[in-house]
């Protein structure tokens, strides 16, 4: 039996079903923030965040922008890693209202055959990335597992790490996964507010709460290497949001010390029949790299994952403010990279710039561009 984050999240109330924390962080004072900025960053405690998190923060951000910078040079080096997304298909059987692949939606769908797929990694390798995402709907019987083990057996010589973010699977569909050559699962928990959760996810697979909860600690029981974890940001207040991701995070770099811990922050984007004016928690800016210090000055040596989401002038800001990995180049639809005539998009990307250009922009600010996963290369050199 895997030791299980539901317990600790429903004792602490942070599945949304009080609003004590919001009380809680409403109460901070500046005196608390000053308090909690004067001792060591980098380490986790749940009220420490909860300080950083809370409004009276805001004022501090500079301060925690020092702090943050600061430590992520000591602990990551002055490197952004840069990896791609590589879209499987956009066939899916859930019904979550906020994505352009919601089984509602009337738009042509595509999926890549494994030929089809690898022809479209060639066009990313060739652009020089050597960490690769693989991501899918949940579309069960053409991306399942003996699709993904047949896709990385023919990829892992050419990408020095394979990752995915697909459906959940079952511990031991992980495990065959690890098996063939994929290091890495990136897997959102959306909301950790039950009810909200309930609100967005109508239908399908994907609207089992619980079973969602579960996915982390079944996947790091696996040994996988690395797991990415995420709420999408503007589905519910993000200060609380926040809590529950970091709990999470801490639970699982405590009894699972084989996985590296990542943090993602994708905020809402418009989508094929979605409007992000729909969603009542959108975060601004400020909100937002008062998330990613936060998690800095509690978690020395998680990443912190920035898409193409964003900005361009917004990712740019955050080269220096403990992002840690980005994407750049991404489509967001299956055969992306390769085609002429674009088909649905999973959301719509803000920063179009071309990886090189990105790698530019990263150069620019004093920081070196990481196309190789060396983690990967170290860890196949150790046996
Ligand atoms: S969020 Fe994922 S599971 Fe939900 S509709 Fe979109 S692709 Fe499907």
């Amino acid at each position: 039996m895997n030791p299980s984050f539901l317990p600790i999240l429903e004792d602490l109330r942070l599945d949304g079903t009080d609003g004590r924390w919001a009380d809680r962080m409403a109460d901070v004072t500046p005196q608390d923030v000053e308090g909690a900025l004067a001792r060591p960053p980098g380490r986790y405690s749940f009220d420490r965040l909860l300080i950083l998190v809370s409004p009276a923060a805001q004022a501090y951000l500079e301060a925690m922008a020092q702090q943050s910078h600061r430590l992520t040079i000591q602990r990551f080096g002055k490197t952004i890693s840069l990896f791609a997304p590589l879209y499987l298909s956009s066939h899916c059987c859930n019904i979550c209202t906020y994505c352009g692949f919601s089984s509602e939606s009337k738009t042509e769908r595509k999926r890549l055959s494994v030929d089809e797929a690898v022809a479209e990694a060639d066009i990313v390798a060739a652009e020089g990335f050597s960490d690769l995402l693989l991501v899918s709907s949940e579309d069960r019987h053409a991306v399942n597992t003996p699709y993904l083990v047949e896709l990385a057996h023919r990829l892992r010589d050419r990408f020095s790490s394979l990752s995915i973010e697909i459906q959940q699977l079952r511990q031991e569909e992980y495990a065959r996964l690890f098996a063939a050559g994929i290091e890495g699962v990136t897997f959102y928990q959306e909301s950790y507010d039950r009810v909200v959760y309930g609100q967005y996810h109508l239908a399908g697979p994907k609207a089992d709460y619980d079973r969602r909860v579960r996915g982390p600690e079944e996947i790091a029981a696996t040994g996988m290497r690395r797991i990415g974890l995420g709420v999408l940001l503007g589905l519910a207040n993000w200060r609380e949001e926040t809590l529950a991701l970091a709990e999470h995070g801490a639970f699982l770099m405590k009894h699972f010390c084989r996985s590296q811990i990542s943090f993602s922050f994708p905020r809402l984007r418009p989508a094929q029949d979605v409007e992000s004016q729909q969603f009542q928690h959108l975060l601004g800016d400020r909100d937002l790299v008062q998330m990613i210090l936060a998690l800095r000055l509690c978690f020395a040596d998680a990443g912190l994952v920035m898409s193409t989401r964003e900005p361009a002038a917004f990712r740019d800001a955050l080269v220096k403010l403990g992002v840690t990995k980005m994407s750049a180049g991404s489509k967001t639809n299956p055969g992306g990279y390769g085609e002429e005539t674009p088909s649905l998009e999973q959301f719509s990307v803000d920063d179009q710039r071309s990886a090189g250009e990105v790698a530019a922009m990263i150069r620019s600010q004093g920081f070196e561009s990481v196309w190789k996963d060396w983690d990967a290369a170290f860890a196949a050199a150790g046996g």
